[in-house]
């Protein structure tokens, strides 16, 4: 497949998004399932690429490393306000539990009385899901920009049937700048997969850094190389583990 060429596969660093990425967006998020077969892939491409591979997600960390299990590796959750490296070190940005408390209670106010409406609590940012609702994705929004009224240190950020408050300070790119200045993934060169709104700053980031951007499915981006869909794009990855283990191989 040539989705995208890679001269030098052993010398990158591989930083991909979870839920749309390696996984198929699902109607609720609990309901994901990671195939075994790209997590034996995942674990290919971390013994090839001498553990130059991070999970860089939306989600909590530790809800990764369950999904993920018992396949581990470096991770920056909650959009790049969480982060563990790759000797284990956990990095976030300060939580205002206060501001997430009054945000989680204005939202369940417009949530419960809706079915189908989702607000999920996160350690550093509050997220509403109007997947099962998509008719209220107006009202859900409203509710949010109110919510970030609140404080000037808040932003919102849009993902696909979801709208999360968070407050400033990091974000996916900044991520994947951080670990780029740490082993295994200094010197390497940077390759960054995603398939939403929330992969643009680490998309920007990448190609700055002079590395491979890859945008799954359709949509405005500034990746610089494009799959169709989950599936082709975890096919090209196991093809990347093969090439990877037959390089090592040989050489
Ligand atoms: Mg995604």
């Amino acid at each position: 497949m040539t989705l995208l060429e890679l001269t030098h596969p052993h010398r990158l660093a591989l930083f991909l998004d979870f839920d749309g990425t390696l996984v198929e967006i699902a109607e609720k998020p609990d309901a994901v399932r990671l195939a075994e077969t790209t997590r034996v892939t995942l674990a290919r491409l971390q013994r090839t690429l001498d553990g130059a591979l991070a999970i860089i997600t939306g989600r909590e960390i530790e809800v990764i490393d369950a999904m993920l299990s018992p396949f581990r590796c470096p991770v920056a959750g909650v959009h790049g306000l969480t982060r563990r490296d790759a000797v284990g070190r956990a990095h976030a940005t300060a939580v205002d539990t206060a501001f997430l408390d009054q945000a989680e209670r204005r939202l369940e106010q417009l949530a419960r009385p809706e079915a189908g409406l989702l607000v999920e609590r996160k350690s550093h940012a509050i997220a509403i899901h109007y997947r099962g609702r998509p008719d209220l994705e107006h009202a859900c929004i409203e509710a949010m920009e109110a919510i970030a009224q609140l404080d000037d240190r808040v932003r919102l950020v849009r993902g696909k049937m979801v709208v999360e408050a968070r407050p400033s300070g990091g974000d996916k790119g900044t991520a994947v700048a951080e670990f780029m200045t740490e082993a295994p993934f200094a010197g390497r060169r940077p390759l960054f997969v995603g398939d939403d709104v929330t992969d643009e700053d680490a998309f920007e980031v990448v190609n700055r850094l002079g590395g491979l951007t890859l945008k799954i499915g359709p949509g405005k981006t500034h990746a610089q190389h494009r799959v169709a869909d989950t599936a082709a794009f975890l096919a090209w990855l196991d093809d990347i583990a093969d090439t990877l283990e037959k390089g090592r191989t040989i050489g």
